[in-house]
């Protein structure tokens, strides 16, 4: 059994300051290979608080989509944690270029207790504890961003972390049968760089996944009640959509 632990599903700034949703990322687990996704605010305690407990100790490493803050307040720590405080070197940590040597959000010392430190760039593939994912596209955001596709028994599961609409994306992420999707605006907003929920349905109606997941809400999602909303989504989209919420655990 393959899950998604979502430990937090707020999106941008204002619903991660007011904790209107929690932001602690995803924690996956693909054929007993744990790894953690996107450590926001708040990614220990909902971990740790979870039940059943998720224990970092487990991960076998942590994926940094970009560096804004909802996504990597809690990389250094988590990293701690996954290292039993530094003593155990252990895991992978997978971050674009900026993150690690532009403007570093993972601290030095905290780099000297993983096994590895991957830079992760478009087009390539990586390798966690025999799980293989690729980097399909660098997203339109305003930092160094990427999602991923990685291979669950044939099954792929596509993560489209931050980015502005644009067709390649499509293509990037076709043959995901399990699609996520940061869906932070409700309507479309110029010079904001996310995807709005119209967006997010032409991208889901294109790659035809076998279930799609919208996380990731900003203000206007919340406000608009998107959770109301699966039934509308589901019908317009042909396709299941399930809209995430907090501590939601989705098995695969
Ligand atoms: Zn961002």
């Amino acid at each position: 059994m393959s899950s998604i632990k979502f430990l937090g599903t707020a999106g941008a700034r204002f619903v991660m300051i007011s904790q209107l949703r929690y932001s602690g990322g995803m924690w996956f687990s693909i054929n007993g290979i744990q790894f953690l996704v996107d450590p926001g605010p708040g990614t220990l305690i909902r971990a740790v608080k979870s039940k059943p407990k998720l224990n970092p100790q487990n991960l076998e490493g942590i994926f940094l989509s970009h560096r804004h803050l909802d996504h990597s307040c809690e990389i250094n720590l988590m990293i701690e944690a996954m290292t039993d405080g530094g003593f155990k070197k252990k895991g992978v940590v997978f971050a674009p270029y900026d993150c690690l040597y532009e403007d570093p959000v993972i601290l030095q010392y905290c780099r000297g207790f993983l096994e590895k430190i991957e830079t992760i760039k478009e087009k390539n593939f990586y390798n966690i504890k025999g799980l293989t994912f690729e980097i399909p596209i660098r997203h339109k955001h305003s930092v160094e961003t990427y999602g991923f596709k990685i291979n669950s028994n044939g099954k792929i599961i596509g993560y489209i972390s931050d980015t502005s609409f644009f067709p390649q994306l499509i293509d990037a992420y076709k043959n995901s049968e399990i699609l996520i999707i940061n869906t932070v605006l409700y309507e479309k907003k110029e010079n904001v760089q996310h995807l709005c929920l119209q967006e997010a349905e032409e991208i889901i109606k294109s790659i035809k996944p076998k279930k799609a997941i919208l996380t990731h809400f900003g203000m206007t999602m919340l406000k608009n009640k998107i959770w109301e909303k699966k039934d509308i989504i589901s019908d317009r989209t042909k396709t299941d959509v399930i809209i995430a919420n907090d501590g939601m655990n989705f098995e695969f």
